[in-house]
């Protein structure tokens, strides 16, 4: 399957000029990914759906690949933060597989406590807990290892030697366990991660420490 990036994921302040945002301080909005079948073996796949006022950028870039809306099949959604979750009602044909509660009060979710039993075509879902406890990583293999990390990597502050979340042990283990399988990294908020990046990165995970 072919992985097409349709929204880079963002988390910035805000240019006090940009007309979309009067009244905010912070742009975030998830990356938003979709996964490409390319033969009638494969699903189309979307994993997160980004923030609200995202609709049309993602809906256009969706268009760009020849995929229709209800020709997706999947929602995964890597942890159920607004900003990655709040467009999955644009498609409707899609089973969604995030969990239920306050967002999603129709019960259609499809989620599994142990993600190794939810079974999507084409892809792998992993346990990375820490930003939240029940946050997922989603592997793709297409040539590399790619792995859709969500907020279980946020480089930015791991480079700093910060953490993005409250500082906790697991948020450490998933992210070795995502740079030591990865060749690539798609995270939830950023640039992708591969190469020099990718070693740098590793280094900064590898020095960290539970404050
Ligand atoms: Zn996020
Ligand atoms: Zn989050």
């Amino acid at each position: 399957m072919k992985i097409v990036l349709l929204k880079e994921g963002v988390h910035k302040d805000v240019d006090k000029d940009d007309p979309r945002f009067p009244n905010a301080c912070t742009e975030i909005c998830s990356a938003v990914i979709l996964l490409k079948a390319e033969n009638s073996e494969e699903e189309n796949i979307i994993i997160d759906t980004g923030n609200w006022g995202y609709e049309k950028e993602i809906l256009t870039e969706l268009e760009k690949q020849g995929v229709k809306q209800d020709e997706i099949k999947w929602i995964v959604n890597t942890h159920m933060h607004l900003d990655h979750i709040s467009n999955n009602y644009l498609f409707k044909n899609a089973v969604r597989v995030s969990k239920n509660g306050f967002w999603f009060a129709d019960k259609s979710g499809y989620w599994f406590d142990d993600p190794e039993e939810i079974k999507v075509p084409g892809i792998k879902i992993i346990s990375t807990p820490g930003h939240t406890p029940d946050q997922r990583s989603i592997v793709v293999e297409s040539g590399k290892t790619y792995v859709i990390a969500g907020d279980a990597i946020q480089a930015e502050y791991i480079i700093k030697g910060t953490f993005g979340v409250p500082s906790n042990q697991d948020y450490i283990d998933s992210a070795k366990k995502i740079v030591d399988m990865a060749d690539v990294i798609i995270p939830g908020h950023g640039k992708i991660i591969e190469g020099q990046d990718l070693e740098d990165l590793k280094k900064a995970v590898y020095k960290m420490e539970v404050k």
